[in-house]
């Protein structure tokens, strides 16, 4: 049975109910984040709350947990529930209104909501075991917001179905310059002649925490160099190595893009050398 957080209280999953006039229900007007935990061990937490606060500021929502509440939460969660390894949702929403209505209602509480569900285990940093990855591609038709974690996540979820009904794990998306911004639920990366290359933080992609944390071991490590900067799909196409990044897939290394293998088809040296450096440092955040 999963215990989940709702408002001020833990219950069974079965018996959380939020009314149908929620705006997060009505309109998606909420923010969210999801973090992972292993063995018991939150990754990446801080900056996750940090961004869950900059996503509530910018969208008007006023709720200020402190981060040690929010781990409270978190904790408590991971201790009501089962699994060695799990996804922590936290979500907030503007709240439940009177009536549909755009405009933010300024006389309503909040609705905050948070569950446990299982992950897989973390990557290995070793090339011969490693999932490989295959994604197809498109136009990323998106909103012009990306930079917010909302809760309003049907132009990724679209997007997503696109390549999974195509037999993909994810689909690449570009932009009208056929610029590679993001995946419809990662982050995304190259690598040429052992170079890091992965689209610089703006509105046309979510500031991963993943990302964060990769590019921030791999610069103070220094062992292999990383760009932030355009990346075309012309060089996704002749990329050496291809990967994407997110809380609960880590670095995940791509095989094959729109049926063509990246490279020899193989799952490759660079990304097991920042997989690895990863797994090492993941806990220091
Ligand atoms: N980009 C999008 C659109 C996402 O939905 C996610 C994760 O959900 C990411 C990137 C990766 O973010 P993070 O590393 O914080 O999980």
């Amino acid at each position: 049975m999963s215990i989940v957080f709702l408002n001020d209280a833990y219950l069974p999953m079965e018996e959380a109910k939020i009314s149908p006039m929620d705006r997060g229900f009505l309109f998606g007007d909420g923010i969210y984040e999801v973090i992972p935990s292993y063995d018991g061990q939150l990754v990446g937490f801080a900056p996750h709350i940090e961004r869950m606060n900059n996503g509530m500021k910018e969208i008007g929502i006023h709720f200020d947990w402190s981060t040690e509440q929010w781990r409270q939460v978190a904790n408590t969660l991971i201790e009501k529930n089962e699994g060695a390894n799990l996804g922590i949702y936290l979500h907030v929403s503007r709240g439940t209104d009177s009536k549909r209505f755009h405009a933010y209602p300024d006389d309503v509480a909040p609705t905050v909501f948070a569950f446990a569900f299982d992950i897989p285990a973390a990557p290995v940093a070793d090339k011969s075991v490693a999932k490989g990855y295959k994604v197809s591609t498109t136009r990323d038709l998106r909103w012009e917001r990306c930079h917010i974690k909302s809760t309003a996540l049907l132009g990724n979820v679209m997007h997503f179905q696109q390549g999974y009904e195509q037999g993909a794990n994810e689909t690449l998306l570009f932009n009208a310059n056929n610029e590679l911004t993001e995946a419809s639920a990662c982050n995304a990366y190259i690598v040429k002649d052992g170079v890091i290359a992965t689209p610089p933080l703006d509105n046309q992609i979510l500031p991963g925490i993943t990302r964060f944390m990769l590019l921030d071991i791999l610069k103070k490590e220094g062992s292999l160099k990383v760009e932030e900067r355009v990346v075309t799909m012309d060089e996704v196409r002749n990329a050496d190595e291809v990967w994407v990044t997110s809380s609960s897939k880590e670095v995940a290394p791509v095989i094959e893009v729109d049926g063509k293998p990246v490279g020899n088809g193989q799952v490759g040296d660079v990304w097991q050398a920042a997989q690895a450096l990863y797994s090492a440092g993941k806990h220091n955040y």
